[in-house]
């Protein structure tokens, strides 16, 4: 019977943001993730961004200085962490947008300001 396929499943927790783990994974598997300023770690998540070339080796989980990478099956985690990793990248992208109109109606109500001055 073939072996079933495990994938790193991160203790964020736990994890000290090192990126140890992203240096060591022979595939390029995992990649720092995006920090919202919201975030409950306030810190980079290394993330199984690629996890279709993911071997399940457990390379990462070896390296990992503190030991909170566990190898996990795989069945089912590849679409949670898929999910996961889109709806971080939606909710960047509104943060984003936010951030801009709020700099936009700053800078409008400046202006409106700055013209009310000169009447
Ligand atoms: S298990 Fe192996 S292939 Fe998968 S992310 Fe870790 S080091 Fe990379
Ligand atoms: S090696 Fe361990 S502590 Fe370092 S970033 Fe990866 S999971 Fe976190």
């Amino acid at each position: 019977m073939a072996k079933e396929k495990t994938m790193p499943k991160v203790d964020y927790e736990l994890c000290m943001a090192c990126g140890i783990c992203i240096m060591a994974c022979p595939y390029s598997c995992m990649e720092p993730d995006y920090v919202p300023p919201d975030d409950e770690y306030k810190k980079p998540r290394p993330q199984l961004a690629y996890p279709d070339y993911c071997i399940g080796c457990g390379i990462c989980s070896a390296a990992c200085p503190v030991d909170v990478i566990e190898m996990v099956k795989a069945e089912g985690l590849e679409a949670i962490l898929t999910r996961e990793h889109e709806a971080r990248k939606i909710s960047a992208v509104e943060k984003e947008k936010q951030r801009k109109e709020a700099a936009e109606a700053f800078l409008k109500a400046m202006m409106e300001q700055a013209a009310q001055a000169q009447a």
